[in-house]
């Protein structure tokens, strides 16, 4: 009788694995055709642009005309306060070479 248990118990678990086969095979099966609806990476209307640096304090932030700002070298540096501001304009070649990825060459 022993054997018959192990039998069906073994009966029971090629099913059991078939049956995870199959919704395995469908998840797969399903998924090319969902992906397309999710974009791969954020369209760019929701992506920020015209991110820059702050050079004093490196805190990222958005570079836009009511943003603080200084001109440097034919560059625009972008601040976060008055506070980086006037440090970057009392050594803007310190901050300025510090980080040549800063500011826009604008
Ligand atoms: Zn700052």
């Amino acid at each position: 009788m022993v054997l018959l248990w192990v039998a069906i118990r073994l009966t029971a678990l090629v099913a059991a694995a078939y049956g995870l086969f199959l919704a395995a095979h469908a998840f797969i099966r399903w998924l090319p055709r969902e992906r397309p609806s999710i974009p791969a990476e954020p369209t760019p209307v929701e992506r920020p642009t015209g991110m820059a640096v702050d050079p004093v304090c490196q805190m990222p932030l958005l570079a836009r005309p009511e943003t603080r700002h200084l001109k440097h070298e034919g560059r625009t540096y972008y601040f976060c306060s008055s506070s980086c501001a006037e440090r970057f304009s009392r050594a803007p070649h310190r901050y300025a070479k510090r980080d040549p990825g800063a500011g826009f060459p604008r």
